[in-house]
């Protein structure tokens, strides 16, 4: 008899997935009105959704996607460097660049493909890349996929990625990192990190999933809030962003100077080896960058939510060992420490009716246990005012 083949083994792989606690449903999801969702049928209010604007219901955005399926039909038909690259994906990199104040952009079917496209067509064998460690997966994976050599700095450890500039050898240096730090909610020194990179010859690629559309002037995002851009452009970043979050359709795209933004057309391998994202997206993103430019109530009203949730939670954190880290961005993390506290909590809350996810290890360091709360501008103050309700019921008494 022969041994078990290991084309067998998978639901003993999947059982200890089970055991281990680590096993992850998705659940079907149709949106109702705001923030508010049916999840499996039943009704709940979620502060776990990347529509920081609440721009995905838009009505300005499906009008455009409607029109432009009648006009370009459903899909683009092909890859752009041959018959998929259609007047409206060619506009809409236009209206982005414009919109970031840089000389170029490069859009892109998602954001994951983005980083890891770009990574690998711009540092290789030989070269060096410098990534803090709590850059997003797909800056990580782009990073292994370049076969360069990857220093990992502590968070934001602006001194211990000096000394790793100033110790490497590679004529090729470059830095990565997320503008909004997906899990915390904290923003990149880009000014200081940019610094850097002059001194040692880096390039700085930028990853602003979480800061486009809602930080800087007029949402331009966080590059544009430090004043890099336009007149004060540099010429060795890269500003990348999805158009899946505070955009409220799909997509992602990299702008920066000319000459670099035309190799990765020239190299970027999920770019050229995909099919074009289809011209529905790309007219429906540019009716989201006219409402992200002039519906300036959209980020003051997320804005009021993050003070809201911030200020209410304040009793709460006296009284109990949570802790809530800084951010002034919609990503706000509840860190509660223990993991079966946290996932308790989560429970407690669902019960409610509130879906927010419990964030654990090793996606967080260890002990640090947390609800990542989302906020929106479409959430109401009341929808606010129950999470903090239900958070007080279920915390710790003292
Ligand atoms: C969501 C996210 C991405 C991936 O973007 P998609 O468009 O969803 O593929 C990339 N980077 C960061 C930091 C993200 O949070």
């Amino acid at each position: 008899m022969s041994a078990v083949s290991w084309i067998d083994e998978f639901p003993a792989r999947i059982a200890a997935l089970d055991a281990a606690h680590l096993r992850r449903a998705r659940r079907a999801v149709v949106p109702a009105k705001g923030a508010h969702l049916l999840v499996d049928g039943t009704p709940m209010l979620a502060f776990c959704s990347n529509d920081y604007l609440g721009l995905a219901a838009h009505s300005a955005l499906a009008e455009a996607a409607c029109a432009a399926t009648r006009e370009f039909g459903m899909g683009s038909g092909g890859s752009a460097l041959v018959s998929g690259h259609s007047t409206a994906n060619a506009e809409l990199e236009e209206d982005l660049a414009r919109f970031v104040q840089l000389p170029r952009a490069l859009y892109f079917y998602a954001g994951y493909a983005t980083n890891v496209g770009i990574i690998p067509a711009l540092v290789g064998a030989g070269d060096a890349l410098f990534s803090d460690e709590l850059n997003h997966a797909c800056l990580i994976d782009g990073a292994r996929l370049s076969r360069a050599t990857v220093h990992r700095y502590p968070h934001a450890d602006l001194a211990a990625l000096s000394a790793l500039l100033a110790a490497s050898p590679a004529r090729r240096k470059l830095v990565i990192t997320d503008a909004v730090f997906s899990m915390d909610g904290d923003v990149a020194d880009l000014r200081a990190l940019l610094a850097l990179c002059e001194r040692h010859d880096a390039l700085l690629l930028i990853d602003d999933a979480h800061g486009f559309g809602v930080l800087g002037p007029q949402g331009r995002g966080t590059l544009a809030e430090a004043g890099l851009t336009g007149a004060h452009a540099s010429p060795r970043v890269l500003y990348m962003a999805t158009l899946s979050k505070a955009a409220g359709v799909a997509g992602a795209f990299v702008a920066g100077p000319g000459p670099l933004i035309e190799w990765l057309v020239q190299k970027a391998r999920s770019y050229i080896f995909a099919t074009a994202a289809p011209a529905l997206l790309a007219r429906a993103l540019q009716a989201s960058l006219r409402v992200i430019a002039t519906d300036d109530w959209r980020r003051t009203q997320l804005h009021a939510r993050i003070d809201q949730l911030r200020a209410g939670l304040a009793p709460l954190l006296q009284r109990t060992s949570w802790r809530l880290a800084e951010s002034r961005t919609p990503v706000q993390a509840l860190v509660i420490g223990a993991n079966d506290e946290a996932l308790a909590v989560m429970e407690g809350l669902r019960a409610r009716g509130l879906w927010v996810p419990a964030i654990r290890p090793p996606t967080v360091p260890e002990g640090t246990a947390r609800l990542r709360i989302a906020l929106s501008a479409a959430h109401t103050e009341a929808d606010v005012a129950q999470l903090l309700h239900a958070l007080a019921k279920l915390a710790p008494h003292a």
